[in-house]
Parts: C-alpha cells; sequence; structure tokens
C-alpha cells in the first residue's frame, strides 16, 4: 500500500461551500483519501512512503475539464479566425479523416500533459478511437471519461455498444458513456437508435447542445422542435446525460433540462474564439440545473486551461447580464470541481473527504498574484493561472509537480511524436 501525507497547508475541501482549513492534513492510501482535518484527529502511528510540507499553500479538488477533445492536439493553431462550419468542414475533417490509431493516442498524451500544468485531474473527453484515448489514459495514470461523437459519417450504433461494454469497469480510471456529435450532423434514425441503446442499458447520452444559433435555427426548420426538444422527443434523455455548450436554450429547453436532470456543460473560450455567443449561466443557476465546465477541443479554444475558462464563465456572464454581481467566483469554483464530476458520474472525485478518490491539486499561495490572501477562493478564479499549479495528483499518484511530469513517457517524446502527426498532413 502507497502512503502519502499532506500537511501545514490550506485545504479547500469543496464539500461546505468554500470554507478553507488552516493548518490542514490530508492523508492518501493507494487511490483514495483517508484523512482530511486540522491534523487533531489524524490517525496515529502510521508510516507514510512520502511526506509533503505544503508550505501554507492551498490543496483543493482537481478540476474537472467536462468538455473536450484531447486527441485534437495536432490542430491546435492551425485553422484559426474562420467561422464553425467553413472551420469544420474545410478544415479540420479531412484532416481527421486521415488520422491514424497511434495518432491519437500521442495526442491525447499531449493534452493530458497540459491538462495535468493547469490543475485537471479528470476530462470528459469526445473524440475518435476510444480504445487509444483509454490506453493514452491509463498509461498516463489519468482519468478519463469518453462519450461517443458518431454522426452520419463515423462511428456507429454497434460500436458505441461495444466501447459502452468494453471500455466500462474495465479500468477505474477510464469510462464510457454514450455520446453523439450533434443533431445537424445525425439522421433522425441514427438518433433513434441512439435512444434504444440508452433504454437498453438505463444509460444518460451527450451531445453538443444549441452551441450556435444557425444550429437552433436549422433544427427548428428541419423538425420543428429545438435541438433539445427533438432529443428529447426520441427519448435520448430518459435516463439523464446533458449537452455541450448550451449557449441558446429556450425556456421550454431549460424546463426539459430540469425535468430529466441534464446537466450544462458550457465552454465560454470556445464559445468566444469561435463568436458563438455568451450563454446565459445566471439564468441556468436560477433554474437549479447543474453546470459544469470544459475547454472544448484544442483546436478551437487553443489552449486546455481551466484558470482561463473560470475567469471567463464569470467575466461573461457579467457582461451578458450587465451586472457585476453575476455569477460569483465560489459558484464557479463549485461548476469546475463538484458540477463537473457530477456530470462525468464521478460522484467519487467531487470533493477531498474520507474515501473519495485522492484527485487533487497544490496552488501556489506565495504567488504575487495570489497576495494577499484576503479571498482565497475569490483569487483562484479572478487572479489565478495555471503558472501557480505546484503538483496534481490523480488516483493517489503524483503526476506532476513543480514542473516535472511523472508519465512513465519522456514529454519531449510526446512533442516530437504530434508535431510528425500534422507534418503528413501539410498537402491538404
Ligand atoms: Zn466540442
Amino acid at each position: 500500500m502507497s502512503r502519502i501525507k499532506i500537511y501545514n497547508a490550506r485545504i479547500l475541501p469543496m464539500t461546505e461551500d468554500t470554507a478553507i482549513i488552516d493548518g490542514g492534513v490530508l492523508t492518501v492510501e493507494d487511490d483514495r483519501i483517508s484523512y482530511v482535518g486540522d491534523g487533531s484527529d489524524e490517525p496515529e502511528g502510521v508510516q507514510y512512503d512520502r511526506e509533503i510540507d505544503a508550505k501554507g499553500n492551498l490543496v483543493m479538488p482537481g478540476f474537472k475539464n467536462s468538455h473536450t477533445h484531447s486527441g485534437m492536439t495536432f490542430l491546435r493553431s492551425f485553422a484559426d479566425d474562420l467561422p464553425l462550419d467553413r472551420w469544420l468542414n474545410e478544415a479540420i475533417f479531412p484532416r481527421e479523416a486521415r488520422l491514424q490509431d497511434d495518432d491519437i493516442y500521442w495526442c491525447t498524451k499531449l493534452a493530458i500533459m497540459e491538462y495535468l500544468t493547469s490543475g485537471v485531474t479528470a476530462c470528459f473527453d469526445m473524440y475518435l478511437r476510444p480504445y487509444e484515448i483509454a490506453r493514452a489514459s491509463e498509461e498516463c495514470g489519468f482519468r478519463m471519461v469518453q462519450t461517443g461523437s458518431m454522426n452520419n459519417f463515423s462511428q456507429s450504433l454497434e460500436l458505441q455498444e461495444e466501447w459502452y461494454n468494453e471500455l466500462n469497469d474495465k479500468n477505474p480510471l477510464t469510462s464510457y458513456l454514450f455520446g453523439y456529435h450533434a443533431e445537424y450532423t445525425c439522421s433522425k434514425e441514427l438518433l433513434e437508435g441512439l435512444a434504444r441503446l440508452a433504454d437498453r442499458y438505463k444509460a444518460p447520452v451527450w451531445g453538443h447542445n444549441s452551441e450556435t444559433e444557425n444550429e437552433v435555427k436549422g433544427c427548428l426548420e428541419r423538425y420543428g422542435l429545438t435541438p433539445t426538444e427533438f432529443a428529447d422527443s426520441l427519448g435520448l434523455f430518459a435516463y439523464g446525460g446533458g449537452g455541450y455548450h448550451c449557449v441558446y436554450l429556450s425556456d421550454n429547453d431549460i424546463e426539459i433540462f430540469k425535468k430529466r436532470g441534464l446537466h450544462i456543460v458550457t465552454n465560454p473560450g470556445s464559445n468566444t474564439k469561435l463568436a458563438s455567443g455568451i450563454a446565459p449561466i445566471s439564468k441556468y443557476m436560477r433554474a437549479g440545473i447543474d453546470i459544469a465546465i470544459g475547454t472544448d477541443g484544442p483546436a478551437s479554444n487553443n489552449c486546455l486551461d481551466m484558470f482561463r475558462e473560470m475567469f471567463l464563465v464569470t467575466g461573461l456572464a457579467k457582461l451578458h447580464d450587465m451586472d457585476a454581481s453575476s455569477v460569483d467566483a465560489n459558484e464557479v469554483l463549485k461548476m469546475a470541481t463538484v458540477g463537473g464530476a457530477r456530470a462525468m458520474g464521478l460522484d467519487d472525485c467531487d470533493c477531498l473527504a474520507k474515501g473519495k478518490a485522492a484527485d487533487l491539486i497544490i496552488l501556489d499561495l506565495d504567488k504575487p498574484e495570489m497576495q494577499p490572501l484576503n479571498n482565497i477562493s475569490k483569487n483562484v478564479v479572478y487572479s489565478g493561472s495555471k503558472a501557480d499549479v505546484k503538483l496534481t495528483m490523480v488516483a493517489g499518484r503524483v503526476l506532476y509537480e513543480d514542473g516535472r511530469f511523472s508519465l512513465g513517457e519522456d514529454p519531449d517524446r510526446i512533442k516530437k511524436e504530434v508535431s510528425r502527426v500534422i507534418e503528413r498532413m501539410r498537402d491538404i
């Protein structure tokens, strides 16, 4: 058994609002947290493999990046400054068609490196070749929940069912949920088939939803229903799930989200860069819908940085509402941790408490941007950055510490392999 003790910490467990334990102690046994508190009732006589003096720095749950396409790292800054439809059809799809298995394996590893530097301990990933994504994640020791990106051109109901059976309950770090790319890339028959699968396995379903005004307009023209109404009418949400982006939900869509217990994953960086719009987050919060935060993929954002996303969630909400009190930073921290874990079905990864997964980060409070410590949780959202991440632990293993990675792989090799992928596509 591996035992690690972190002491002399300020601990933000995210169990009850944003209260902080000063002089905190947190212990880990294998992949679980065995103690969190002020040390007064800490179990005695335990021998630790490693004791980490946190030096008064902040220990908190890792961020959950609740929507991304990790394998798209090869397309970062390759085709920018285009509207979404041209970006997808002219720049992205032709190159994705040329991807080989190993490509996605290396591209995913590069993304995992970036997640770790940003304090991300779990991702909700939607991309191609899920076996390769699972292999990359498991080898790195990183937690990855995948969902299907089925559409009329790639993936199928048969493959989704195979992946659902093969990628669940095999490794505690990886799992798979049913998903479709979006209403506008899927036929009605395909989505009806997915609803039957969801019913057979009593499982939630995920998809891009109401990302742009055009997407909603197209669905209304095709079916006389919004993307949410249409998906719900087919039975896709009978066992929950949710939508990525959700910039343009109608009042009736919000009712459906409430009734079905669906989650919204907001992606403000991508929505800003692609000029998709600003999601009305405060309206969704008032409706009592669970909200999580995602970076979206590295080709549309382009960085996989949860600090930037957190600032954008609150900053854009304030601008949208023209109200500086909209979406308090502490609510944003909840979305980035607890909300993400709930959306991804990671019930053990939401907060720091005995028995929960040891998925945590240490943030450097000694940095100028974190001083003074008037309000630590607000510092994290409003002035914090990934440069403050000292340590990222997933399932009890330190994968990143003070700029160094422990992934069982040479970081330079990962970067080289990803560069080779895009070099092969220069002729397109
Ligand atoms: Zn996306």
